[in-house]
């Protein structure tokens, strides 16, 4: 039975590498696999999975318009082993019950990596849908930057100072993140921020 699969952490818990590497799994056994990323900023043009070791290669790139299921499925050639989505959040709440339509209809496992929450500990729209309807929820794990337990969320920065406040997403801006246990996020340690 093919099943919806949300693979949710805090930034840098090696999402993007663990999605390069289940690829790399299908592709070795010969099996096609669709790489998907939503395009909340195209600067750059087209979509791209990129991990912060340094690994990365294209990925389709959807708009938060794309239907999922229709594109999966008039998709040129045979059907994908499997589809893998990087940057699960930020899919809409219709496409992630888009995904749940491949997985049961068309019979394809579909496997969405993303951010649980935003740096403000709300839940992303994609993310609080994959929660509801997944099949598999599993949490990849990574540390507080600041004293070694595990992290929860990220904080943002900006100028070296924590931000509380500001827009789910921004674009193109000097903000940095750093991921935090739950203590961290509320009491940073200043000096300890990347300037
Ligand atoms: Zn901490």
């Amino acid at each position: 039975m093919a099943q919806l699969y949300f693979e949710y952490g805090a930034m840098g818990s090696g999402k993007s590498i663990e999605i390069l590497k289940v690829a790399h799994n299908y592709e070795s056994q010969g099996k096609r696999v669709l790489l998907l990323t939503p395009l909340i900023d195209d600067r750059f043009g087209q979509g791209m999975v990129a991990s912060r070791i340094g690994l990365k290669r294209p990925a389709q790139a959807i708009s938060e318009q794309t239907d999922l299921y229709a594109m999966i499925e008039n998709g040129q050639g045979e059907k994908p082993a499997a589809v893998l989505i990087d940057e699960a959040q930020f899919l809409t709440p219709t496409q992630v019950d888009q995904l749940a339509l491949v997985v049961d209809d068309l019979a394809i496992p579909v496997m969405a990596f993303g951010l649980k929450q935003d740096a403000f500990n709300t839940l992303f729209a994609g993310s609080k849908r994959l929660l509801e309807v997944a099949d598999k929820l599993e949490e990849m794990k990574t540390i507080c930057s600041f004293c070694g337990k595990k992290a929860t969320t990220q904080l943002r920065f900006a100028d070296g100072q924590p931000q509380y406040t500001g827009a789910q997403v921004q674009i193109g801006g000097d903000e940095a993140y750093l991921p935090t246990c739950r203590y961290h996020w509320h009491h940073p340690i200043l000096t300890m921020i990347p300037q």
